[in-house]
């Protein structure tokens, strides 16, 4: 386990810790510099949860998290988590303390829960929405609004504009949002078929881009699809899948479904007609209609993972809390659901000749909302927190993300009870702290 920098004047220590041997520089602690860095505050050494703290955010390799309450997301009962370097490097009640030459923190997380960084599958990075116009395109999704939903992991899409907005803006959105510390990736394409892509082909996107993990969001029954037939379909998931194969990446088709009757119509069609699996389809928006919904339960016995949108209350949607409780409650596969917030995209109402009438915009913080109103219901966290977690890790393919496990990446996210985001690590960095972020991106308000 690397710590720290080694150099000519460095000594093995074990300093009381079992499981690791580690090396530290001599007099690091005098010799590494606090940058003055604006932006970047560091908690005051007399907040409560902390104990210790004599380095910048940047160097601050080793946290310790002391009697936290996690869910992993099954729930592992009262643990002390050590994070090294990025990483959960060891996870076991009364953990011994850390020796003072270390540069560490130490965070006491009694009556939090500690839980996985939500991964969100359906961010709109570059900015959703023109449907009415230019001035209706939606600004580009800011850092804090994904920390403060307690986001460590997202996936961008382009949306309805394929034409002014590009796949070049979306990966460069992205990578933004890594620099800044988020994980993040996204998807090629747009609605349409052709698909929009980088290089010109969706195989060499998925292959060569880093970021780029499959295709999405394909519009489906809707009135502003490229009213694709099935043979459209299979090719660009005959493409995603292979290109998902070269790469070692998830390969997904994450399909937009509309309002539209036909229903998941092509995708059960797909299923039925070629060889290509049940798990690269990934369509979302499935609680927009409730006949979509209870059509969904029949989808996943085919194999599909079925993506809800925690849209914002309307008081009709179907809530994305109301569609995982009555998912549980009628005993249907909780691994094959996830929950995205369709964050940054324009959430419009059509009239009958396709008018926009009226829009709102999609929030990360419903994603959150989400997981409140289910605590509030009394559903368990165990049963639900996989929603936004593992099962998304795993459609994904992000074997690090999703879980609180040992040699995981460290994203966590520590709740109040109530669900409210208190404390957020992502990579392993103090990112948020009391609820107030302590990174936001360049062009955010400073707090
Ligand atoms: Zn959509």
């Amino acid at each position: 386990m690397r710590v720290s920098a080694q150099g000519p004047d460095s000594e093995e220590v074990s300093g009381g810790l079992d499981f690791a041997r580690v090396t530290v520089l001599q007099g690091a602690t005098n010799t590494l510099e606090t940058p003055g860095e604006e932006g970047i505050s560091r908690p005051a050494a007399s907040c409560p949860c902390l104990a210790s703290s004599s380095l910048p955010n940047e160097f601050m390799m080793l946290t310790l998290l002391r009697n936290a309450s996690i869910y992993a997301p099954e729930f592992i009962g009262e643990s002390d988590v050590l994070l090294a370097d990025g990483r959960v490097a060891a996870m076991a009640p009364g953990l011994p303390d850390l020796p003072a030459e270390l540069p560490h923190e130490t965070h006491d997380l009694s009556g939090h829960l500690l839980i996985p960084g939500l991964i969100d599958a359906h961010v709109h990075l570059s900015g959703g929405g023109g449907e009415a116009g230019p001035s209706t395109r939606v600004p580009p999704m800011a850092l804090s609004p994904l920390l403060k939903a307690g986001i460590t992991s997202c996936v961008g899409v382009l949306g309805t504009d394929g034409t002014t907005r590009t796949i070049r803006d979306l990966v460069a959105c992205t990578l933004g949002l890594r620099e800044l510390g988020l994980s993040a990736w996204c998807y090629t394409g747009s609605y349409r078929i052709p698909v929009p892509t980088l290089t010109g082909s969706v195989r060499d996107d998925v292959v060569f881009i880093d970021p780029i993990l499959g295709v999405g969001e394909l519009a489906l029954s809707d009135h502003r699809s490229s009213q694709p037939t099935l043979d459209e379909v299979l090719r660009v998931a005959s493409d995603v899948y292979v290109a998902g194969m070269i790469s070692g990446k998830a390969g997904v088709l994450h399909c937009h479904m509309g309002s539209g009757e036909r229903g998941f119509e092509l995708i059960e069609r797909a299923l039925d007609t070629a060889e290509i699996p049940a798990r690269v389809y990934h369509p979302t928006h499935i609680n927009r209609e409730r006949w979509l919904f209870d059509a969904a339960k029949k989808l996943v016995d085919r194999g599909v993972t079925v993506d809800l949108t925690a849209f914002p209350e309307d008081g009709e949607t179907l809530m994305a809390a109301e569609a995982i409780a009555q998912w549980r409650a009628e005993g249907l596969p909780m691994d094959r659901l996830t929950c995205s917030s369709d964050g940054a995209g324009c959430l419009p109402t059509f009239d009958e000749d396709g008018r926009l009438i009226q829009m709102d915009i999609g929030d990360p913080i419903t994603l959150l909302e989400a997981i409140q109103e289910l605590l509030k219901r009394s559903e368990p966290l165990e049963d639900f927190l996989p929603v936004f977690t593992s099962n998304v890790a795993r459609v994904l393919a992000l074997p690090q993300k999703g879980r609180v496990v040992v040699g995981g990446d460290a994203d966590l996210v520590a709740l109040s009870p109530e669900g409210d985001v208190r404390h957020l690590w992502a990579g392993g960095k103090l990112m948020v702290h009391d609820g107030v972020v302590l990174t936001p991106g360049p062009f955010e308000p400073k707090n």
